[in-house]
């Protein structure tokens, strides 16, 4: 063990862990969840090794307030089970054992060791990535395992010290985001690190220590092998923790977004195109204020922005072949959405919501008779006029046609009527701001 000196830089493990005792780092119990700090208190008492580790301990480091707590452990699934009665083992790729206390879960897992050499039972590596992995280590061995090193500190409830295996107290200090071991293999085991690197990159402000940064930009290729539903959870941890404008940004700038939305990248880097790329970064953009109001935000709503644009253009092209404009925009969902599943599978419960408010763009046209009174209660109606209201913004739709729904339902209902009128006896929409062709979602 070393002593610890908080001006000395720290990276090597060859000496052992650094371990910075109570009176000099910032973590309280105070700022600890009751129900983490029971789970830590009892598996104590119960005779085993029990830490707070990831981010509940990197986010109380750097004043943040942590989205969940996370303990680690010398005691098995099965033993976490026995000490525990609201307990569930859930997990096949990681086995960990979920502590319930009404609506808050504290993550319980087992010490583990890493690498994707040993390859037996328990750990299953295929091309260098890892499929399965229950081998339990040493604590020494969890932090290794780990992806970044600031996520790789440890809070002791034995004596509330600090435990660094990585040099993670020095990079939190320098604000700097490095992998733990090789990078490029690090990302080859496992290429969702990719993604977390660039979201904590951007959540936390820091940078991407140069070694851990280049394979960034050569290995985007390996998010293919990642498993479609992996990547639909990952990605709304990408774009709706409020810093979704920067992220996609960053993953732009790595030239990871195009393994992930290649349809969007193929409209994204057109030339000619000014309003295709202010869209998407409105749409996130406008998401990331209303995090930030803690407004709710929606999963359907957000693909219906980064899958928006591939799918406008087949309308338009089938349009332009002559096919009737509500097949036409049912036959580019259709045809964007079958090739989006396999890379990025969106649930069905966020997938028919998301092409509702495509279809509902065409809706939004027809201002005459009952139609504007019947589509205001259509219960996707709210969410397909904020996408119009983009659309308007980024300069792809009308924004008379934007403007019009906004005083619409602002009216009371025998204003609503003159609007109606008003709205049918001009026979010609106004201009588009941008030219284009002739195409009724441009209202
Ligand atoms: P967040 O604030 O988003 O929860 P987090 O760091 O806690 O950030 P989690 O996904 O909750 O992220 O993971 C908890 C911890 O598990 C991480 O801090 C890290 O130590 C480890 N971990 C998670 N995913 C990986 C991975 N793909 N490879 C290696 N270690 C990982
Ligand atoms: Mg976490």
């Amino acid at each position: 063990m070393q002593e610890y000196d908080p001006e000395a830089p720290r990276t090597s493990t060859a000496a052992g862990p650094l371990i910075v005792p109570r009176p000099e780092h910032n973590i309280s119990r105070a700022n600890i969840s009751e129900q983490a700090l029971k789970v830590l208190y009892k598996l104590k008492q119960e005779g085993f090794a029990a830490h707070l580790v990831g981010g509940g301990v990197r986010d109380l480091l750097l004043g943040h307030e942590p989205k969940d707590f996370d303990v680690a452990t010398d005691a098995t699934p099965e033993q976490v089970r026995q000490v525990f009665r609201n307990c569930r083992l859930i997990g096949r790729r990681f086995r960990l054992a979920h502590v319930h206390f009404g609506r808050e879960i504290i993550e319980v897992a087992t010490f583990r060791a890493g690498g994707a050499d040993d390859v037996d039972a328990e750990r299953h590596v295929e091309n260098g990535m890892i499929l399965r992995d229950n081998v339990y280590g040493s604590i020494e061995e969890d932090a290794l395992r780990r992806d970044f090193t600031i996520n790789a500190l440890y809070y002791n409830i034995n004596d509330f010290s600090l435990i660094d295996y990585t040099g993670g107290i020095n990079d939190l200090r320098n604000g700097q985001l490095r992998l733990i071991g090789d990078p490029t293999r690090r990302y080859r085991e496992d290429p969702v690190r990719m993604l977390r690197a660039v979201r904590f990159a951007c959540k936390l402000g820091f940078a991407v220590e140069p070694d851990s940064e280049r394979p960034l930009f050569e290995l985007g290729h390996l998010l293919g092998d990642i498993a479609a539903a992996r990547l639909f959870d990952e990605l709304i941890k990408l774009f709706h923790t409020g810093y979704g404008l920067e992220t996609f940004e960053k993953l732009r700038h790595y030239g990871l977004f195009g393994y992930l939305f290649p349809a969007t990248e193929t409209c994204l880097a057109q030339e000619d195109h000014a309003f295709p790329i202010t869209f998407v970064s409105r749409g996130l953009r406008t998401t990331d204020e209303r995090i930030a109001q803690g407004k709710p935000v929606a999963p359907f709503f957000l693909y219906a922005v980064l899958l928006w644009e591939p799918v406008r253009q087949r309308y338009e092209q089938l349009l332009a072949k002559g096919t009737v404009d509500t097949d036409a925009m049912l036959q580019a969902a259709d045809e964007v959405c079958a090739r989006q599943q396999p890379l990025v599978s969106i649930p069905k419960r966020y997938s028919l919501p998301m092409r509702e408010i495509w279809y509902l763009q065409l809706r939004l046209l027809q201002r005459d008779g009952k139609r504007p009174s019947r589509l205001i209660g259509h219960p996707r109606f709210r969410a397909a006029y904020d996408f119009l209201v983009l659309r308007a913004e980024a300069g792809e739709a009308d924004p008379e046609l934007a403007d019009w729904w906004t005083r619409y339902q602002e009216a009371d209902p025998a204003n609503r009527t003159t609007m109606i009128e008003g709205s049918v006896k001009r026979k010609r929409p106004r201009r588009r701001r941008k030219p284009a062709a002739a195409s009724p979602i441009a209202g």
